[in-house]
């Protein structure tokens, strides 16, 4: 029987789980799809990269098969790049939804509440997570958070992440790649 794998697993509503999964998934989209990432070219994804991305969502030890990750991950940046064409986004969303058998399945550990998961019984454990993720990722396609989708304003960063601020406001992906940009425009007005 499939253990939970969640990160909360008490006291916590369905949403947040999916959430996490969310945050995951864009995590993944971007160790695999994006071509530069923080200034330079990225890494090719390694074990530690996506291990980095499941302890956004479980805090259990998962076997890693890198290879497994691959097609699935591209698929979720190439639909996350489409954004805000939502319908090419879906169409892509879609059909990872299917290859990956996502299936709502509510599962539970002894003592704690039952709790909703995409992975099909007897899929691997990339292809649960890819399920988990593409599943988080059509919520996201079906509700006006979809607008906030974001690619990282500065230079050589194709990183993508969900604004966060109230008014909408965030141009970059992370702390690093604003005070890059700050640096950069403060010296080529200095040069
Ligand atoms: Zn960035």
């Amino acid at each position: 029987m499939a253990v939970c794998s969640c990160r909360i697993l008490v006291g916590v509503e369905p949403t947040e789980h999916l959430q996490a999964s969310l945050t995951a998934a864009i995590a993944l989209a971007n160790v695999f799809g994006a071509p530069a990432r923080h200034g330079r070219p990225a890494a090719p994804p390694d074990d530690e990269a996506i291990r980095g991305v499941l302890r956004l969502t479980t805090n259990r030890t998962v076997p890693i098969e890198l290879h497994e990750y691959e097609t699935g991950a591209r698929q979720l940046y190439d639909a996350l790049s489409l954004l805000p064409d939502v319908d090419g986004a879906v169409a892509l969303v879609n059909d990872l939804l299917r290859r990956t058998q996502a299936t709502p399945q509510l599962t539970r550990e002894p003592g704690q509440l039952w709790h909703l998961h995409f992975a099909a019984p007897g899929v691997s454990a990339a292809t649960g997570w890819l399920a988990e993720f593409a599943t988080a990722v059509a919520m996201l396609l079906g509700s006006h958070d979809s607008e906030r989708l974001r690619r990282c304003a500065a230079s050589r960063c194709d990183d993508l992440f969900l604004d966060s601020t109230r008014n909408r406001t965030q141009r970059f992906c992370s702390t690093a790649c604003q005070n890059r940009t700050k640096v950069a425009a403060h010296r080529a007005r200095t040069a």
